[in-house]
């Protein structure tokens, strides 16, 4: 949030990072769905996926970093390496990052919610705004998330390199990163007034965190097979929302279809 100041001082910037909340044509109860980026809506996780731009032996010194010093750091530091010792500059990393498969049926998933009039989409990712908006380009859906995209702000600078900064700074949730707790985003968002109902959908812990800001009237979805649906039989009964499991898109949206027009 305070960062968007540092961002605009740079020679480009996305200011994508935290579109939405805006005011909306559309009167009357909403509901919202807010999906998750990596292995959510993307089948990799972006931030591996740019890393294999860098050589064999690096990228894994990298990856080995993760579990110290956070993914936010990982990342910062990959593109930092591509840049000054590979000469990768940000148009070689949108395009592999562009070249990212959907989860099967996930694009079918976000066509078909976005013409529902009472639905509006958000995206709530710990990747950043520089890859979320490639992608989104390069199938021509970023026009679809009306309610926002909620990320870490990325500029690309004048030399050429990408440069991705904190979405936040909070010590209080521990099953967030330092840089982004998505239930503080999921509290901000119900607490609008805006929605009448909330859909969740994400496969990792840190949307864990947002699900269990959920209420009862809404739903969590979570990817079976991935991080979190592994995690759930212990932690299912602290949520109060509705739970539904889903394999790719075209599971979810037969599961979802039901629920939003009812
Ligand atoms: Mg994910
Ligand atoms: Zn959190």
């Amino acid at each position: 949030m305070f960062a968007i100041s540092r961002c605009f001082r740079l020679s480009r910037c996305l200011p994508a990072f935290r579109r939405g909340l805006s005011e909306s044509s559309q009167s009357g109860p909403r509901t919202l769905v807010a999906i998750d980026f990596d292995r959510t809506i993307v089948e990799q996780d972006s931030y591996l996926a740019v890393s294999q731009l860098l050589p064999t032996r690096q990228r894994k010194e990298m990856q080995n970093l993760i579990p110290k010093c956070g993914w936010l750091n990982f990342i910062s530091r990959v593109l930092q390496l591509l840049h000054s010792e590979h000469k990768v500059n940000f148009a070689t990393v949108a395009m592999r990052v562009r070249s990212l498969r959907a989860v099967p049926g996930m694009l079918r998933v976000v066509r078909r919610l976005a013409r529902i009039p009472e639905v509006e989409l958000c995206i709530v990712s710990d990747a950043n705004s520089f890859f979320i908006d490639e992608w989104l380009q390069a199938y021509d859906i970023e026009c679809l998330f009306a309610g926002g995209v909620f990320t870490n702000p990325a500029c690309v600078q004048a030399s050429g390199a990408v440069l991705v900064l904190p979405y936040q700074e909070q010590g209080d949730c521990e099953l967030c990163p330092f840089n982004l707790c998505k239930g503080s985003v999921l509290e901000e968002l119900t607490c609008s007034g805006r929605y009448e109902r909330v859909i969740y959908v994400g496969d990792s812990c840190n949307d864990l965190c947002a699900m269990k800001r959920l209420r009862e009237k809404d739903v969590a979805c979570i990817r079976r097979g991935y991080e979190l649906h592994g995690k759930i039989a212990a932690h299912g009964q602290e949520l109060a929302c509705s739970v539904l499991t889903w394999r790719d898109g075209h599971e979810l949206v037969e599961l979802l279809m039901p629920k939003i027009v009812a």
